[in-house]
């Protein structure tokens, strides 16, 4: 189902009257982690300001280690499903485990599986049921024909609103956090008609990497952009605020992206 060959023109999912795919650029911005009400709400206004579409945050963070920072949960999806309503942002919140999928599709307008869960068949069995749309991030040693086929237990399971996201792979390198592999998002839409979103946060590790990976994502023809962004990245409370945007520095990125293709 995942296949341009069963599905020849590209997939263009509607949320709201927010078009992704078939050419529009959407962006979708915002912290790591919901911590606050406050911070949430504060960085919605920029999102929304900067003409970002979507506000992105975790209230359920998948951390490496057990005694790290494991996010607000439910009170985190409140608050960010208020800030999104208040400044006419749609949301997108990861979620982790199959328990958890209906709570997370009761507040956010899309939901987000992580690079560690991409082979969770159970919950991408659960979210083929959820009836919203899943942005599904390449696990980070996944082949394409793996991330195809995560997508394809989504779409099999009679969600069609699905979208790829490339967030960077592991590689020999060191000195970004992960290889944002670019040669992905022509590749993907060349064999798939979903969506192709690109992480330049996760997929470098870096702050100053993320401007020119946008910018090259969107060149490369990437349906959108999840950016990291923070008004106080260094006491953000995960620990990517090294690769978070301060906010003035997401707003100039957004405009010159409005020269390379206009955002939805
Ligand atoms: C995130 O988006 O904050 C995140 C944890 O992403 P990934 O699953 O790509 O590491
Ligand atoms: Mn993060």
């Amino acid at each position: 189902l995942a296949s341009r060959d069963f599905h020849p023109d590209d997939t263009v999912i509607d949320i709201k009257g927010t078009k992704i795919g078939g050419g529009n650029l959407v962006v979708m911005g915002g912290p790591c982690a919901v911590e606050s009400a406050q911070q949430i709400d504060e960085i919605a206004q920029l999102v929304k300001a900067a003409g970002g579409q979507v506000l992105r945050g975790g209230a359920f963070k998948p951390r490496t280690g057990p005694y790290s920072f494991q996010g607000v949960g439910v009170e985190g999806l409140i608050m960010m499903a208020e800030a999104g309503q208040k400044h006419g942002l749609l949301t997108i919140t990861e979620v982790m485990t199959p328990e958890y999928v209906d709570i997370c599709a009761e507040y956010a307008d899309i939901l987000q599986v992580g690079t560690r869960n991409m082979q969770n068949f159970d919950l991408l069995r659960k979210l083929g049921t959820c009836g919203k749309p899943v942005l599904l991030k390449r696990g980070f040693s996944s082949t394409y024909d793996e991330f195809l086929n995560a997508a394809e237990y989504i779409l099999a399971g009679g969600n069609p609103n699905v979208m790829l996201c490339e967030r960077g792979i592991r590689t020999f390198e060191t000195y970004t956090r992960n290889t944002l592999d670019l040669s992905a998002i022509p590749v993907l839409q060349g064999l798939s008609h979903l969506p192709v979103i690109s992480d330049p946060s996760h997929g470098t590790g870096r702050r100053e990497l993320v401007e020119p990976m946008s910018k090259a994502s969107v060149a490369a023809g990437a349906d959108g952009l999840i950016i990291e962004m923070h008004t106080d990245p260094d006491n953000s409370m995960t620990g990517d605020g090294v690769q978070s945007l301060f906010p003035d520095q997401f707003a100039a990125l957004l405009k010159d992206l409005e020269q390379l293709a206009p955002l939805v």
